[in-house]
């Protein structure tokens, strides 16, 4: 290896230091009910890759033993390890703020029809994704993976969480 510090220059840049952690994100695998052409991760319904229960329980512990607020769970669609929900509910009984980046569709998928009544349960808040708005842009995606569909899907998402505080964001 090549002694490279005597290249760094004098700068009077201020000094960085590190602040505390806020929050935890944790990617759950690459499965996805989703296979957008976009995706940086490349998720889809054939990958495999997702993290092991082993290193659920060990998120869980740190979180614990840690004093870090706020949860963040990413995916693939993290909805389907079938640890998301025992996570989500381990991090909101320690009183952790539990965000879900959920790409919508999947709240209507076979199997996770009450999928919006958990998250609204447990007050997880929702950075939701919605397709490009210019239908040639979307047209790489799955049909199902369409701007009305997504509507439809926040609409049962605010229907779901009425006299519960429901955070959503939205990006595009
Ligand atoms: S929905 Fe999100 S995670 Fe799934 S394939 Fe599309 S961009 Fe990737």
């Amino acid at each position: 290896m090549h002694e490279t510090i005597h290249l760094l220059k004098k700068t009077d840049f201020p000094k960085i230091n590190r602040r505390k952690v806020e929050t935890l994100q944790v990617n759950l695998g690459y499965k996805c009910n989703q296979s957008c052409v976009h995706c940086h991760v490349d998720a889809g319904p054939n990958r495999t890759e997702m993290m092991s229960a082993e290193i659920i329980d060990t998120v869980i512990n740190y979180l614990q033993a840690q004093d870090i607020q706020v949860l963040d769970v990413t995916g693939g669609a993290p909805e389907l390890h079938p640890r998301f929900r025992d996570l989500v509910k381990a991090a909101r009984k320690q009183s952790r703020h539990v965000i879900d980046r959920c790409n919508l569709t999947i709240l209507e998928e076979p199997g996770h029809e009450n999928l919006a009544s958990f998250l609204a349960y447990h007050q997880v808040e929702i950075v939701a994704s919605l397709p490009c708005y210019l239908e040639k842009n979307r047209q790489p995606c799955q049909t199902t993976y369409n701007i009305q569909n997504c509507l439809y899907r926040l609409e049962l998402l605010l229907y779901t969480s009425i006299q519960i505080t429901f955070v959503i964001h939205l990006t595009f």
